[in-house]
């Protein structure tokens, strides 16, 4: 069987490196498998679900390198998971349930005060016909909970029940589902909870691994027994540890914080995050990956560990100035044409300056120093003064090679003397306005006599 997987927030916000993490997990393990990776929408939630976030979505997991082999939103299956209502109510596992919240939170305090888990006491299987035609006549709707398979014969006694699963991840799983309340899959206004929905299309879609947050465990004791319930095959699940900040904060798309577009807008390269967030909070070191096939082969479930992957955002520009540092010209010709970066000079400069960047879109800043000149004149001592008038009387006459910084520099050296920084720290300010950057030797040949001519102060 094809090996298929999906990816499937719903569309409330924009996903975040956190939500990347389970995105690409997905995706490396269906790269690595030949296998199918489906974008599905849970987008049951009509209100908070809005398409340009779906969109949005999709646009920031192609810029990531991801692209589904289909894409679909529940929103259009309702008569799917209808159909699926039909056959629990007919096997006898969705039951109709009258309670307001306040009357549920009434109930699980006494619970608790017996000492009892605070779990639904299924006291609507004690409904009488009576009792129903008052709440009905009263106006009340039902919701619907399906009835958990962790009892013997009566429903009202239930049992340990270990339903058990090999996790992708953390190995060897157990949920017990007399720990549970029977989930309610349906609301009072016949608006579907994510439960049942996620598994009618898990069974439609040919979902074989299901690859998603450990804030998911509990959800899969209660989905495993809903697939059986429908009388599907079980998928294989996965539950990765989730992504928290240094100080052990959770990333919420509601807020923004760590979103995808935030980090492109930052300057932060795809595979920056990519490796970030698939490496960190496993056995394998974090370090940069430029292509998705090398991190695919340092990508392996097993090797995440259980407890919470912490990581520092600083460490991402660490990784982008790797990937910077390291990146083709070929790689980055496109992206410098966009900044005005595009004449034969384009590809000696991306090699002179590609040392020095933070990130892609600093490169304009060098080019500006290139092509206009420093941005504010440096104040010099008279004595630099002096000092750099006589060197720019020695500057060499063109047609200027590859070794024109040494030439000029031994000549400088000679005819004043000065080595070492106090010969090139003048020199950069002069020629740069700035104490750092590039190797002047290659930025040189890119200045030209006359663009360096214009430097002397
Ligand atoms: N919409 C669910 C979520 O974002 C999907 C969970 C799942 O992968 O089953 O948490």
């Amino acid at each position: 069987m094809t090996v298929t997987v999906r990816f499937a927030p719903s569309p409330t916000g924009r996903i975040h490196i956190g939500n990347a993490r389970t995105a690409l997990f997905n995706w490396l393990f269906a790269q690595k498998s030949k296998g199918r990776f489906i974008q599905r929408f849970d987008d049951t939630d009509i209100v908070r679900s809005k398409q340009e976030y779906a969109d949005s979505i999709l646009y920031d997991l192609h810029w990531l390198g991801i692209f589904p082999d289909a894409i679909d939103y529940q929103s259009k299956r309702f008569e799917f998971y209808d159909a699926a209502v039909e056959k629990l109510k007919a096997a006898g596992v969705l039951y109709a349930c009258y309670e307001t919240p306040e009357e549920l939170d009434l109930r699980r305090k006494v619970r608790r005060t017996r000492g009892l888990p605070p779990v639904y006491g299924r006291e609507a299987l004690t409904l009488t016909a009576d009792q129903i035609a008052e709440y009905q006549s009263d106006g009340r709707k039902p919701h619907w909970r399906f009835l958990l398979p962790n009892f013997i014969s009566d429903p009202l006694q239930p049992e340990r029940t270990d339903i058990r699963w090999n996790d992708l991840v953390r190995g060897e799983e157990t949920v017990d589902l007399a720990s549970l309340s029977d989930p309610v899959l349906v609301r009072e206004d016949g608006t579907y909870l994510y439960t049942l929905p996620s598994v009618v299309d898990d069974i439609d879609m040919g979902i074989t691994h299901v690859i998603r947050g450990d804030d998911h465990v509990t959800n899969t004791g209660v989905q495993l027994a809903l697939f059986k319930a429908l009388g599907a095959e079980l998928p294989t699940f996965g539950h990765h540890n989730l992504l928290t900040t240094t100080t052990g904060e959770g990333l919420s798309k509601r807020t923004g914080a760590l979103s995808i577009e935030s980090l492109r807008e930052a300057g932060i390269e795809p595979m920056a995050i990519a490796s970030l967030a698939v490496l960190i909070g496993t056995s394998e070191s974090v370090q940069a990956l430029p292509v998705m096939a090398g991190l695919a082969d340092h990508f392996d479930p097993a090797a995440t560990s259980k407890s919470a992957a912490k990581f520092d955002p600083d460490e991402l520009f660490v990784l982008n100035r790797t990937l910077l540092h390291r990146m083709p010209f070929a790689e980055a010709r496109d992206r410098l044409s966009v900044l005005g970066i595009s004449d034969t000079r384009a590809e000696p400069f991306w090699n002179a300056v590609r040392g020095n960047l933070d990130k892609l879109g600093d490169a304009a800043v060098w080019w500006r120093i290139v092509n206009d000149g420093v941005q504010e004149k440096p104040e010099f001592s008279n004595e630099d003064r002096d000092f750099l008038h006589q060197a720019f009387d020695l500057l060499p006459q063109e047609p200027w090679d590859g070794a024109v910084w040494k030439t000029w520099t031994t000549a400088i050296r000679d005819a004043t003397g000065r080595k070492g920084k106090a010969l090139f720290a003048p020199l950069r300010l002069a020629l740069t306005g700035l104490a750092s950057g590039p190797e002047l030797a290659d930025l040189l040949p890119l200045l030209g006599r006359e663009g360096t001519s214009a430097r002397r102060p």
